[in-house]
């Protein structure tokens, strides 16, 4: 054998006595077949077989596995990011002529899908107030074919009634889809509670160390994970085994770091309920929040991602006093080790049930860092807030 053939074929080696902890990346395009016939029938193998790399290898199915059994469903598919999640899961649903239901409190990109890709494809996209059930009851009808939820809401977290949602749902023959990003399984199990599809962004809690970008979506039943997983392969959507081994290891800490994040949390909310700056703390686990009752009720726990707003006379102020800030980092995105803070405003983001709240916020993420550092931070931000109250405003608050 010459050495450039030498060079490109491939030898085995042994795997006897190697038997590690973790898991392998198997990186492939390309899928051997041992003899023609079984090329031929390719095709005819289980949807959980091998076939193309673009429809998962074994590392694929190891992180399937494990979402599908914490999510209690029948089927995992692995999209490049959660906005993928959230909107294959709809496209792959709701056809031309169709009616999927939105909450206004939805993740901003998916509103910007609904109302650019959706609309194209002549599907219907109505926003509805998420926590108004009696309004949402008389906008399903025949032509409904999905109900989309979010618990809680983003930015301004309402807690929306997963199981009332479902029976109303299903009762007129629409399925139930659910982004369940901020509590991850651990904390909520929408499949027990009736749903039909779960989205996660994993590139959040799951992933847990701000570096990737990846989503899963689990179906409650397995014919409705093989439609989808149809429509994925056409549309030719699938993920790096690299990401998967990234993803599954961060899993492993998944547990912990939630606990750890949201005791964190818990206390740093706490005490900015207490701060004079501070108008109001939205965090669903704190008693006398409104959706307080439904989250006792449905989740198990919570996490470190909450928003809390300041007193108006602050608002000019605040984009300054945040460069204050030493060790929380502002910047979008959450479930990391690191905490975070990003401003925002969503009075322009409502367009069915308008926030009536004050438009100063601060959605916040608490890392694994010392609460007490935490708070140290935040009381810089805060001197600087009160400091630069008595000199010129600088910046106005917005986005
Ligand atoms: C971040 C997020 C997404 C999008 O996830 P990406 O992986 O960043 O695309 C979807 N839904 C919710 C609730 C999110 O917080």
């Amino acid at each position: 054998m010459h050495d450039d053939t030498r060079s490109v074929t491939r030898l085995s080696v042994s795997l006897e006595g190697y038997d590690s902890l973790t898991v392998p990346i198997h990186r492939a395009s390309t899928i051997r077949y041992p003899d023609a016939a079984s090329f031929a029938a390719r095709f005819e193998r289980s949807a959980d077989g091998y076939v193309y790399g673009l429809y998962g290898t074994p590392t694929h199915r190891y992180l399937e596995k494990k979402i599908t059994e914490l999510e209690e469903g029948a089927r995992t598919l692995l999209v490049p990011s959660g906005q993928a999640a959230v909107a294959c899961s709809i496209l792959a649903l709701v056809a031309a002529g169709e009616k999927v239901l939105i909450p206004d409190t939805v993740y901003g990109p998916v509103r910007d899908f609904a109302t650019h890709e959706l609309a194209a494809l002549g599907i219907e996209a109505v926003f509805y107030d998420p926590v108004d059930l009696c309004a949402l009851g008389s906008l399903i009808d025949a032509r409904t074919r999905l109900v989309w939820t979010e618990s809680p809401g983003s930015i301004t977290l309402e807690m929306q009634d997963i199981p009332a949602i479902v029976l109303m749902a299903h009762a007129k023959g629409a399925l139930v889809g659910c982004d369940n990003t901020w509590a991850s399984p651990l904390n909520f199990r929408p499949i027990r509670h009736g749903v039909d599809i779960v989205a996660e962004a994993l590139s959040k809690h799951f992933s847990g160390h701000s570096d990737l970008v990846l989503g899963s979506i689990t179906t409650r039943d397995d014919t409705l994970g093989l439609k989808l997983k149809a429509s994925l392969g056409r549309l030719g959507i699938g993920t790096s085994p690299d990401d998967c081994v990234l993803l599954a290891r961060g899993l492993e800490t998944l547990a912990v770091r939630l606990e750890r994040s949201n005791a964190s949390g818990l206390q740093i909310a706490a005490w900015l309920a207490g701060h004079p700056c501070v108008e109001m703390v939205i965090h669903p686990a704190l008693p006398g929040n409104p959706g307080h009752e439904i989250w006792k009720r449905d989740f198990s726990g919570a996490c470190g991602v909450f928003t809390f707003a300041l007193k108006e006379q602050y608002a000019d102020q605040a984009f300054v006093a945040l460069d204050a800030l030493q060790l929380i980092s502002i910047g979008a995105s959450w479930g990391g080790t690191k905490s975070l803070i990003a401003p925002s405003t969503v009075k322009g983001l409502r367009t069915v049930r308008p926030w009536t709240g004050p438009d100063y916020l601060f959605r916040v993420n608490v890392g694994l860092e010392h609460p007490d550092d935490l708070k140290d931070d935040l009381a810089r931000f805060f001197t600087a807030l009160t400091e630069s109250e008595r000199n010129e405003p600088r910046t106005a608050f917005s986005g």
